[in-house]
């Protein structure tokens, strides 16, 4: 039986996911995404997805590297605690119903639309991708799209950065909806699959620190920027990054010392009255010991990932590599029955049901 309407389902559902940029993740990714994936895991059944078909977008020259990324973050998800037997681990290249999806749903979103997207739009510039990006780059936010829709989830845990991103999916589900299930343009969005629609409406669910600063204090961390603090990095690597942050006020930025990364850091990571107090010193404008905060934050921060770091050692080498693969084999079966029950309930709607397919 098909479970279009979402209160029918045990658990309501998650998914969310990373792209295999970089070998791994890093503290923004922590405080926007992770910690929420983690909070919720026994509450809702969650898909986590490894977007390593979008990693083509900017580095279709480097499949290796992609592969090796790929494996470096699924680590990473172990490292911080996320758990392939609570949870469904997704690889985006083996869940063929997302492809189709694709492909379905950009007949749906006016093409100006995809360019004008905002997250896109800074990508392009922050990225350095100038006239020369391909065409799969803006692809990418319709793909997103499928990622989610083919799970037909209720919550996304992203940063900030992505909203933009969750709201042109949610807009493909409504449209979808209305246009082939029949349902009414005023019915508000929660009640959706309650109606008929094949996709519930999926809301965006933003972390403690909606967008991380990097260490450069101007752009989000991000790990394609060289600006950020890994999950993975050694406690010295830590420490070096953050005394590196300038904190003096820059004329290029426009920044002040309240603005800086390390302030947001201090928000993020220290004790809240210490946060507080910190931030007091430096509005006042008094001389501020720099040196002593800087040393502070490092220890937190390390003192946070210290735990992931250790059970990332445990994972190197061809055994992680092995055990890696195996959580992905096993998340490829459970993702492709969900999604594929997608793909089907979506074909129904539009007509396309015609026979079974069978392939060999
Ligand atoms: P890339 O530079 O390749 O785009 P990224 O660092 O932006 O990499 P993604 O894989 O694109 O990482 O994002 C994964 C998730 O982490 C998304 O939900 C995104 O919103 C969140 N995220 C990434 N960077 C930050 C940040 N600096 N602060 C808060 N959330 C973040
Ligand atoms: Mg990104």
């Amino acid at each position: 039986m098909t479970t279009a309407d979402p209160s029918l389902r045990a658990r309501p559902r998650i998914l969310t996911g990373d792209t295999p940029t970089h070998t791994g993740l890093h503290l923004g990714h922590y405080v926007g995404s992770l910690e929420n994936r983690l909070r919720l895991q026994d509450e809702y059944d969650c898909y986590f997805l490894i977007a390593n078909v979008h990693a083509f977008t900017t580095l279709a020259e480097k499949p290796a590297e992609i592969r090796a990324n790929t494996i470096g973050i699924v680590k990473d998800w172990l490292a911080v605690g996320l758990d392939p037997d609570r949870s469904t681990f997704v690889l985006q290249s083996e869940i063929p119903a997302i492809a189709e999806l694709t492909f379905l749903f950009a007949m749906l979103i006016p093409f100006n639309k995809v360019m004008r997207n905002p997250t896109l739009k800074t990508e392009i510039e922050t990225k350095g991708l100038g006239e020369t990006y391909p065409f799969g780059f803006p692809m990418y936010a319709v793909g997103q799209c499928a990622d989610i829709l083919a799970f037909r989830p209720e919550l996304v845990p992203v940063g900030e950065d992505q909203e933009a991103h969750i709201e042109m999916c949610r807009d493909v589900a409504l449209k979808f909806n209305q246009l082939y299930c029949g349902v009414g343009n005023r019915v508000p969005a929660e009640e959706h699959a309650k109606v008929g629609g094949v996709f519930p409406i999926p809301k965006a669910k933003v972390g403690r620190i909606a967008r991380l600063a990097g260490l450069d204090g101007v752009n989000k961390m991000s790990k394609s920027l060289g600006n950020a603090i890994f999950l993975y990095d050694d406690a010295k690597t830590v420490q070096k990054k953050i005394n590196k942050i300038t904190v003096l006020p820059d004329p290029a930025t426009k920044l002040v010392p309240q603005d800086h990364a390390l302030l947001q850091y201090c928000d993020a990571f220290l004790p809240r009255e210490r946060a507080e107090a910190i931030r007091a010193e430096y509005a006042s404008g008094k001389d501020v010991m720099h040196g002593h905060i800087k040393a502070e934050l490092g220890e937190a921060i390390n003192a946070l990932i210290e735990p992931m770091r250790q059970r990332r050692a445990k994972l190197d080498g061809p055994e992680g590599d092995q055990r890696v693969i195996e959580v992905i084999s096993t998340g490829i079966r459970k993702a492709n029955v969900a999604a594929e029950e997608t793909l089907a309930m979506a074909k129904r709607a539009m007509g396309l049901h015609f026979g079974e397919r069978r392939i060999g």
